[in-house]
């Protein structure tokens, strides 16, 4: 499983927002935008203004990094999205939000996407009852997502969704199941531009259009 061994908060003050990465320190004041919201590097002062690349890069980066992938299997979802019929910055932000290890954190069953992958890639999930490992896996409407019904995968999810606190659900899942069953969700539809995490959005809109043109040169 490729992952970024990048230093995260850094990333956020180089995007100059929160991404939030790890999960409640970013929801206190030890978070690193909060306390020294300058890009990171000596000569941070002395940037000038960024160029129309600049300006495009820095949008592609913000939305790759708030997902917690990396550039290649960015390109392959922007193919995936440039290849299926409507917006292709929709189509784009649909693939993000079907991925497994989002649907996970977006259930609230993880604090940030990296745990929420973590968790996905040490085998605690069902999909519609079957072993899976993948966290870029994309879920469909219909589908029933589960914790595995064994006490190490109920006690680990209970432990990190712990301080998580109840996030509103995206209208595109739905909880099921009692208080006594392992914790599980339906996927009800295709994730649309409207069901997007609206963290991502918090500190203004998203310009997909800028990322198109960028992946598109
Ligand atoms: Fe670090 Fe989270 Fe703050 Fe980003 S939002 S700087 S990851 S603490």
């Amino acid at each position: 499983m490729a992952r970024t061994t990048n230093p995260v908060c850094k990333m956020c003050r180089r995007e100059g927002r929160k991404l939030y990465l790890k999960g409640t320190r970013c929801e206190s004041d030890k978070c690193s935008v909060s306390r020294r919201n300058k890009p990171p590097g000596m000569h941070a002062d002395r940037r000038s203004k960024p160029s129309e690349y600049g300006t495009r890069l820095r949008e592609k980066q913000k939305l790759k990094r708030f997902y917690g992938i990396l550039d290649r299997q960015f390109h392959r979802t922007f193919d995936q999205a440039t290849r299926a019929t409507g917006n292709t910055g929709e189509q784009l932000l649909s693939l993000m939000e079907r991925r497994l290890d989002n649907v996970v954190y977006r259930m609230g069953w993880a604090g940030s996407r990296a745990a929420a992958r973590q968790l996905v890639a040490h085998g605690h999930f069902t999909i519609n009852g079957k072993h899976v490992d993948i966290p870029s896996l994309l879920v469909k409407p219909g589908d029933l997502v589960s914790v595995k019904a064994r006490e190490r995968s109920l006690s680990i999810v209970r432990k990190l969704s712990e301080g998580v606190g109840r996030k509103e659900l995206p209208a595109y899942l739905e909880a099921q199941g009692s208080e006594s069953e392992p914790p599980q969700c339906r996927v009800t539809r295709m994730p649309s531009r409207t069901d997007v995490d609206p963290r991502l959005e918090d500190q203004g809109p998203l310009r997909e259009q800028l990322i198109i043109e960028f992946c598109s040169r």
